[in-house]
């Protein structure tokens, strides 16, 4: 027997006139499994989600929900027949409807004690016990947006999908708003994807993380693996700071001007390092080189490096050690680090 996922989008094809925003996406979605969809602006987050929610319907391809088809060219389910939970940046409250009211707003129909049972039961979800009589304008933009997260929870959806919900909200706020919405969807066992422009934010909420590039999907893989062993230069760069280092090839040996690069090929040509695997030292070990650029971090200073080679080297050194514009240092792989071969961009 073929197991039902919560979600197989197979091939997927969207195209606004000239513009092809998703060209032939494929992904799953595992049970309970949360992903994060990440990118640069435009390319094609958005439209992927709505194809899934309803909101677009594909121009090839398909989309299977809960192992029914709902898009796949012939047959096209509208989004309120679709087993999904919707939450977008702005919390689309009803504003003049109570948080009762509100969550209750996709349970219509079934025995009044079962819908106040569940909504009490999503309301403590996502820690506003007790807040069941007030009105939208009565919470913070915070907890608006928990009650929107337990209003689309509240039916029991195979899968959740997120677009853009931290956005609107400052940087703490997102934070805890994140651990709401982890802590929600694992209390439900609730598979999701969750679309963000933010790195940070993917690698800190996905069990996996998808990264598209120009309306495709470049790499979908765990958090560590998209971040340390990323499938080309584009996701390496687009997923924090890296620096790129030139190989050299002979003699069955590939090297950089850092050392030996484990695991590149005969035809990778650049070891990527993020400015973690390299520290500075006073030892007459490493490669010497100018520094050109300092910047605090409060834990760290980072510091860009430019070897006498003539490249450059993104670095931290501690918060006690620092460094000045100018100086002359000497730079090394942490120990245990390593260089990661990587592909340039197709
Ligand atoms: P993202 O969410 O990654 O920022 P989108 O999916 O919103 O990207 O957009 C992908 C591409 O499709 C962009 O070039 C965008 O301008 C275009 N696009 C999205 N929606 C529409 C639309 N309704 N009409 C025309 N073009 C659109």
């Amino acid at each position: 027997m073929t197991e039902v996922l919560p979600l197989e989008v197979d091939r997927a094809v969207k195209a606004f006139g000239d513009t092809v925003a998703v060209g032939g996406v494929t992904v799953s979605l595992d049970h309970r499994e949360i992903i994060a969809v990440v990118g640069p602006s435009g390319c094609g987050k958005s439209t992927l989600l709505r194809a899934i929610g309803g909101l677009e319907s594909l121009d090839d391809g398909s989309i299977r929900l809960a192992g029914l088809v709902v898009d796949d060219g012939d047959t096209r389910v509208p989004p309120e027949r679709r087993s999904v939970g919707l939450v977008f940046q702005e919390h689309a409250l009803f504003p003049h409807l109570t948080v009762h009211a509100n969550v209750s707003f996709g349970l219509r129909g079934r025995p009044r004690a079962e819908v106040d049972d569940r909504v009490d039961e999503m309301l403590g979800v996502v820690s506003l016990a007790g807040y069941e009589g007030r009105y939208p304008h009565e919470l913070s933009g915070g907890e608006r947006q928990r009650v929107a997260l337990a209003r689309a929870l509240a039916p029991s959806p195979a899968l959740m999908l997120f677009d853009e919900p931290f956005a609107s909200l400052d940087r703490n706020l997102r934070d805890e708003l994140r651990r709401h919405v982890v802590s929600a969807l694992r209390a439900t066992g609730t598979a999701a994807l969750i679309v963000t422009h933010d790195q940070h934010e993917a690698l800190a909420i996905g069990d996996r993380v998808a990264v598209m590039r120009s309306g495709r999907l470049v790499q979908a893989d765990s958090p560590d693996a998209v971040f340390h062993s990323p499938a080309d230069e584009f996701v390496a760069a687009f997923l924090g700071e890296a620096s790129f280092l030139p190989i050299e090839n002979g003699d069955g040996t590939a090297v950089s001007v850092l050392g030996p690069v484990p695991g590149a090929s005969s035809t990778t040509h650049r070891a990527m390092v993020r400015p973690d695997d390299i520290e500075l030292t006073d030892e007459h070990e490493g490669v010497e080189g100018e520094i050109t650029e300092v910047e605090y971090r409060g834990t760290h200073w980072f510091v860009d490096v430019r070897l006498d080679h003539g490249i450059s080297v993104g670095a931290l050194a501690p918060h006690l050690d620092r460094p000045e514009i100018g100086d002359r240092r000497r730079v090394r792989l942490v120990a245990g680090h390593a260089q990661v071969p990587v592909e340039p961009v197709d």
